[in-house]
């Protein structure tokens, strides 16, 4: 008999009529013979009601006691869940997190979860019963109830689904799909019928809160077919699958995403020698915060900036990490910025079309928008807005990319499933930087592979005015050229100026470097060669301690970085080419793979 689970979300179960219209569906899955698992949300806004609550109390309410007024809200939905399945003829049972023994590591209010014990659910699944979970709890080892983070449902639903070997995990909730962009916010946007693992993945962690990007890591590693659609509807919603059944020929960009509560740090006056950039890096992992477009400026008299982006939520903590570390590395500020904005084009397709970056930075550009820093990966581009410009960006990107006009969009061609993609083989990883040694848990780091190519030069351009257009008409005359850009970069603007790097294919520098020179201004320096390292793997930019252990890694060979960029599934590094083996030889070492990847 197969399983399925359904996730019900907040919005899906606000009153009783619709607790009810929930529990049909339900039953509905049980009539046609399938085991039918059930999580579900807090009703409507109970969550930041709770959250209201606290803080009327308190500015500071510990997170622990934050946890066990938060999971409340789960708590009373699963109950009136199994009333209402009950109540229309069908055996039920609801268990809390801690009920079906999910445990979790003790960060209160961003848990991650260790492991999951079925038996319970197993033995009440058998005795023909629909199983009703709370979403986004768990308990830690002393028994302390858990949180998992704000839309942490979803991932119980699917780490449910990946230990119980479902079928499919339906999340339901109140659009009837993933879209090319949050509808709410650009009414155009059009569903996306099929969107692979790594796209959802970047889409969520970049700011596409339909789903916790966290629930999408464990679909990636455990093959968990997720299916998007809407609680109020039957109409097929959107599959999120492996990449061999969502290639999409001829599409660059599937979606675009907004983040608009950023905040901006930069580290003044950097001294520029290896192991710098890990301390600081370290410092701030081991608060668990996440830092996102970490860019590092080429250094000018031995001294560099580093900048990077976290949540607004966590500046005040990041602020206070960040001057520890400067302090100890010797360094000359910290600066912030609050009112900041991250819009991100993503496409698995970006990988075969060049002048995706062009059409980005013309789109926000042509509606007069300053980029303050850019940073890209294999399979997205970045940008950093003022947060009052930000919907605008967005709009105009959404509609440079015509991801309005997803129908016109190229029908999707089957590829057999193993001859395109390479199996990915996960090393599990303890992270370093959590509390003490633990044993593995299901939410670890997995790592696939470390990487180097040698094939790419670098170019930089110093004195880069801060202003709208530059690095459209930069990335257009690269583009002229014919030449394919990797990495791009750009830190944000000292003094009115900014430092823009990306990298070509080694044969291509000196004409892309002549293609820049008409329109650089300042000077331009020019790497005919470099390495470039990468470490790749699933949610490598959500576990904090993988960065830095990589730097760490480099730190302790001497080996300097001089370019960085991450994303959810690989983080890549530039550095001298004279160091490219020993630095590969020394991250297989501290990722303990002993294969070649
Ligand atoms: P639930 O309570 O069911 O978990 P959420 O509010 O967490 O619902 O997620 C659904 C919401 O996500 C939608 O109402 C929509 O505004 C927002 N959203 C953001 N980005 C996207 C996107 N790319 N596609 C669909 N919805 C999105
Ligand atoms: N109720 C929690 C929240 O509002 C979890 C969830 O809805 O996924 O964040
Ligand atoms: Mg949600």
């Amino acid at each position: 008999m197969s399983l399925l689970v359904q996730k019900f979300g907040g919005t899906s179960v606000a009153d009783s009529n619709k607790i009810l219209a929930a529990a049909r569906r339900a039953i509905q899955a049980h009539h046609r013979g399938e085991q039918v698992l059930v999580v579900v949300s807090a009703r409507g806004h109970t969550t930041d009601e709770l959250i209201a609550l606290a803080r009327e109390i308190t500015d500071r309410p510990p997170a622990r006691e934050m946890d066990m007024l938060l999971a409340t809200g789960e708590q009373v939905s699963v109950a009136l869940m199994a009333m209402a399945i009950e109540s229309l003829g069908v055996p039920a049972i609801s268990f809390t997190g801690a009920q079906i023994g999910l445990v979790t590591d003790s960060f209160h209010t961003k848990a991650r979860i260790k492991n999951i014990s079925n038996d319970r659910m197993t033995q009440a699944l058998a005795e023909g019963k629909i199983v009703i979970v709370a979403g986004f709890q768990g308990m830690d080892e002393n028994y302390n109830i858990t949180t998992l983070g704000r839309g942490g449902s979803d991932t119980t639903a699917v780490a449910l689904a990946a230990v119980l070997g479902a079928s499919a995990c339906e999340i339901y909730t109140d659009v009837d799909g993933v879209y090319t962009t949050d509808p709410r916010i650009v009414p155009e946007a059009g569903k996306i019928d099929r969107i692979n693992y790594d796209e959802m993945l970047e889409l969520a962690s970049l700011g596409a809160g339909v789903m916790h990007s966290r629930s999408i890591e464990f679909a990636k590693k455990y093959g968990v077919p997720i299916h998007v659609r809407s609680s109020f509807s039957d109409a097929p919603g959107t599959w999120i699958v492996g990449e061999q059944d969502a290639r999409r020929l001829g599409v660059a960009v599937t979606g675009a995403a907004l983040a608009k509560d950023e905040a901006r740090i930069t580290i003044l006056g950097v001294p520029d020698r290896p192991g710098v950039v890990h301390l600081l890096f370290q410092t701030i992992a081991r608060a668990n915060i996440v830092v996102d477009m970490i860019v590092q400026n080429v250094a000018t008299d031995g001294a560099t900036e580093v900048s990077f982006t976290v949540a607004r939520g966590d500046l005040a903590e990041t602020l206070r990490a960040a001057a520890v570390a400067a302090n100890q590395i010797g360094a000359r500020g910290v600066t912030h910025d609050a009112e900041v904005a991250k819009v991100s084009v993503i496409g698995l397709g970006m990988r075969a079309h060049t002048g995706v970056a062009t059409a980005m930075f013309e789109a926000i550009a042509a509606v007069g928008i300053n980029i303050q820093m850019i940073t890209t990966s294999e399979i997205k581009i970045t940008v950093l807005v003022d947060r009052a410009a930000a919907v605008a960006a967005l709009r105009a990107v959404h509609k440079a990319f015509l991801l309005d006009e997803v129908n016109a969009w190229p029908q999707l061609a089957f590829f057999p499933a193993r001859s395109t993609t390479r199996a990915m083989k996960l090393v599990p990883l303890a992270d370093p930087d959590a509390n003490g040694p633990r044993e593995q848990g299901m939410e670890d780091l997995v790592i696939a592979g470390v990487e180097l190519d040698e094939t790419q030069g670098r170019i930089t351009l110093y004195d880069v005015p801060d202003r709208p257009g530059y690095a459209a008409r930069v990335f257009q005359a690269i583009a002229d050229a014919g030449v394919f850009v990797d990495m791009i970069v750009q830190n944000v603007s000292q003094d009115g100026q900014c430092v823009l790097s990306f990298t070509v294919p080694r044969e291509a520098v000196n004409r892309a470097a002549e293609a820049v020179t008409p329109i650089a201004g300042g000077q331009i320096s020019i790497e005919p060669a470099m390495a470039k390292l990468s470490v790749i793997g699933v949610g490598m930019r959500t576990h904090t301690g993988v960065a830095t252990r990589m730097f760490g890694a480099l730190a302790d060979r001497s080996i300097n970085i001089n370019l960085i960029n991450t994303s959810e599934i690989r983080i890549n590094v530039g550095t001298d080419v004279a160091k490219g083996k020993e630095g590969l030889d020394c991250l297989r070492k501290v990722f303990a793979l002993n294969h070649e990847s």
